[in-house]
């Protein structure tokens, strides 16, 4: 007999080996066992929606760039460091980092939907060491209770979404309950990677009934915000939400004035306010993605007056050794001289 009712196509998988990858036409069949050793080194996942967005034929897609490992990553560069902005330095307990008086990051787990080959964490994500059990995320909570100073959480990893939504949900649920908290942060990568989680549980797992509950959505170029993505963020934002937007400079993505400003309109067209533009950082195996500070810069002046004032992210620069981030320009100011945004120069005080 057979089935009168079409079945439902199956959830389609993240690819995570290279022999996946070069079924998907992603890498050449005869270096499979060259990005196998990539894979074994760092962790690999491509959701299926962004394996939809690359175009194979272009050996510079900048989707493919972003995930699809990369032989230059076992080279070793003289400036890589393994904890590139000093996160263990400030970790008092497993799960914390806490640099700043006010606010503390928070890891409930390391796993992400999709692993960018340029992760800033990337010697620690992706492995299950990283996620919290029950006893060591009551003592995070706990670190956090205690100190009265704290006014923000960011929860971050890793992708805080990844979580299963009841587990989510216990924990805002948690931290809501601290009197001195006003902000939950959650930094993820979600909406854009596999929007479909951005769901009726993952949206109810995130309502407060106290505190401002923020998601800050990692977006580095315009073609990452597709239909599905853009119904994502249309979710989050109709619950209430406020929408932030952070990007990485990376060299032969997006360091390019015109890309930048496209992503920066896509993103306020989209509800996301641009927060921050990332200056990439030193860890191992990156060199390749690297760009000057005067890349970044550029772009940044670009932006100035040619787009909207809602547009323009600070671009940041987050100090190895654990000094934190800092806006690294450009300077418009310089003495009494003031630059405007065509490059003429003009006194302030005006005489
Ligand atoms: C980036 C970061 C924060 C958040 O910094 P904001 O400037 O508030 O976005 C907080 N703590 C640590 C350790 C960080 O690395
Ligand atoms: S989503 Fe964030 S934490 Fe995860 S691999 Fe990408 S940059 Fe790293």
């Amino acid at each position: 007999m057979s089935d009168p009712l079409p079945s439902l196509p199956p959830r389609r998988r993240s690819l995570r080996r290279a022999a996946e990858l070069a079924a998907a036409g992603l890498v050449p069949a005869e270096r499979i066992a060259a990005i196998d050793a990539v894979a074994a080194r760092y962790a690999v996942a491509i959701t299926p929606t962004l394996v939809d967005l690359i175009d194979p034929a272009d050996p510079a897609d900048p989707i493919a760039r972003q995930f699809v490992p990369d032989l230059r990553e076992l080279d070793a560069a003289a400036d890589d460091r393994a904890d590139p902005i000093g996160d263990l330095a400030h970790a008092p307990v497993k799960g914390i980092v806490h640099r700043y008086p006010d606010r503390v990051l928070l890891t409930p787990l390391l796993h992400c939907p999709v692993y960018c080959r340029f992760c800033f964490r990337r010697e620690r994500v992706g492995g299950a060491a990283g996620t919290l059990d029950d006893g060591e995320l009551a003592t995070a909570l706990a670190y956090i209770a205690a100190h009265t100073e704290l006014w923000e959480v960011v929860l971050t990893g890793g992708d805080p979404l990844m979580l299963p939504p009841a587990r989510l949900k216990a924990l805002i649920g948690a931290l809501d309950a601290i009197p001195h908290l006003q902000v939950i942060r959650i930094h993820s990568r979600i909406p854009i990677a596999d929007p479909d989680r951005v769901d009726p549980a993952l949206l109810a797992a995130l309502e407060t009934t106290r505190s401002a509950l923020w998601v800050a959505v990692h977006c580095n170029h315009p073609r990452e915000l597709g239909t599905a993505a853009a119904a994502a963020c249309r979710r989050l934002s109709r619950a209430g939400i406020p929408l932030v937007g952070q990007t990485v400079l990376l060299q032969g993505v997006n360091d390019d004035p015109a890309v930048i400003e496209a992503l920066m309109r896509q993103m306020v067209a989209n509800r996301i306010k641009p927060y921050y533009l990332h200056h990439s950082d030193l860890a191992p195996g990156t060199s390749h993605w690297r760009t000057g500070l005067a890349a970044g810069q550029a772009v940044m002046r670009h932006l100035r007056g040619r787009a909207s004032g809602l547009c323009q992210p600070t671009y940041v620069l987050d100090i190895p050794g654990g000094h934190g981030k800092v806006p690294v320009g450009p300077v418009y100011l310089d003495g009494d001289q003031v630059t405007d945004w065509q490059g003429q120069m003009h006194r302030y005080p005006p005489v």
